[in-house]
């Protein structure tokens, strides 16, 4: 079920939620480590405790990634309108890095969170490592990060985007051992690294030194191949993992017409967005869920599926079961792309994730005409032909998708 159909039929309830919820203050709720979920001091939405507590995170985070945008960027009254219902609701785990939204993301959420106490919120930061060459580097992005913020201290930060070739980049740049400098001073709380490679080299990093919070891709559609994998890396090393991509970059919201049939017979009033997060959040070492939400109502629904969250029953599994092999998923080309936008902005003008994620949703069982007619509604320097093969995205794609090759094949069906 699309998630707009679905709000309509919850508008009521939503707006009962929120008034239920307004002043309930979330000041102590990161260091309350039972998992409540119904309405008290700490809101509505489930906490998990962190290595046993007495420190929880909400099960549900707030991605900042993906923020509405208006003509120049971040529409920050839509966003910031966001920020306080996640906040009024218990949640209040906020991600963030250097480069979401061209560096915007960082000062949004510092100017949204800024006259909440810091004690409220729950904030995590990622180093760039990657694009740094010295501890010189480190120590200026670091305070632009906290500058950008106006956050103090980090609750959680990350060396970001690891995988092979950056980790062993970030191990001579000294990147870990200058997080937990950091730590020594009272600047970071926990540490982690997020992640986007394959399982030999993850089990390597997990293993060599301590970690608070590691942030991998997890989602349904890939539990078979890839996530199931990294999950079991991550808990056999007794680290706590926050999930990125759960709906595999939006395409999971909503799939084929047949897949969704089986989901709305078992349960008419649930989105499919909300059975995608049930699964990946019934797994007992997740810490959070990462939700890049762009729009109120996935944030309202998104609220409700994580309010008095609900594990996925044994009878439920089995009708995920069924709606995949309906939706015949086959992982391959571009329906890889997760909608990350790391490789973004293209010189040309490409809308690279955007393109992918309308074509997509069409080969996964969506109609021609909605995907053609989604097409043409992006700016002409945005569309698929105006790729001029430069290849500068090729090496920017954790997936290893080989962009300009699925667009030439994108555009080569457009006009067959
Ligand atoms: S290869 Fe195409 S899509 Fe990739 S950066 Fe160059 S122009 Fe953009
Ligand atoms: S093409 Fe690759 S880098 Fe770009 S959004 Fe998709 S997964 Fe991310």
């Amino acid at each position: 079920m699309d998630r707009r159909e679905f709000i309509k039929g919850v508008t009521a309830f939503a707006a009962l939620g929120a008034l239920g919820s307004v002043g309930i203050s979330c000041g102590q709720a990161s260091e309350n480590g039972s998992e409540k979920s119904t309405q008290n001091a700490i809101g509505p939405i489930t906490r998990r405790p962190h290595k046993g507590g007495p420190f929880s995170t909400p099960l549900l985070g707030f991605g900042m990634m993906r923020l509405p945008e208006g003509g120049s960027g971040i529409d920050r009254k839509k966003a910031s309108a966001m920020v306080e219902r996640a906040l009024a609701a218990g949640l209040n785990y906020f991600d963030t890095a250097y480069m979401y939204h061209g560096g915007e993301s960082e000062k949004f959420i510092g100017q949204a969170l800024a006259s909440h106490p810091r004690e409220s919120y729950l904030l995590t930061d990622k180093l760039p490592a990657w694009e740094l060459n010295s501890r010189r580097e480190m120590e200026e992005t670091f305070d632009e990060q906290l500058r950008r913020t106006r956050a103090g201290y980090f609750d959680f930060y990350f060396i970001h985007w690891l995988n092979d070739g950056n980790w062993e980049h970030a191990q001579k740049l000294g990147a870990y051992e200058f997080i937990k400098e950091k730590q020594r001073q009272g600047l970071v709380r926990r540490v982690g690294f997020s992640y986007h490679g394959g399982p030999e080299c993850l089990d390597r990093i997990a293993s060599s030194a301590e970690w608070d919070l590691a942030q991998v891709q997890l989602n349904f559609r890939d539990w078979d191949s890839a996530s199931h994998t990294l999950y079991e890396t991550l808990t056999r090393r007794g680290i706590p993992v926050s999930v990125m991509g759960p709906l595999g970059g939006g395409t999971l919201a909503s799939i084929s017409r047949d897949a969704e049939a089986i989901l709305r017979k078992a349960a008419p009033e649930a989105s499919t967005a909300s059975w995608m997060f049930r699964f990946i959040g019934s797994l007992p070492n997740v810490q959070v869920v990462l939700s890049g939400m762009s729009t109120m109502e996935q944030l309202e629904d998104n609220i409700r599926t994580f309010t008095d969250f609900r594990p996925l029953t044994d009878e439920e599994r089995s009708v995920l079961r069924q709606a995949a092999e309906a939706a015949n998923w086959k992982r391959t080309g571009s329906s890889k792309c997760t909608g990350c936008r790391y490789c973004m902005p293209c010189p040309a003008g490409v809308m690279i994730p955007d393109v992918f994620r309308a074509y997509n949703r069409y080969r996964e069982g969506g109609d021609r005409s909605r995907f053609t007619t989604e097409y043409a509604a992006l700016p002409a320097k945005g569309r698929a032909d105006a790729c001029v093969d430069c290849k500068a995205c090729l090496s920017k794609c954790p997936q290893k998708i080989e962009i300009p090759r699925h667009l030439r094949e994108i555009v080569a069906e457009l006009n067959g």
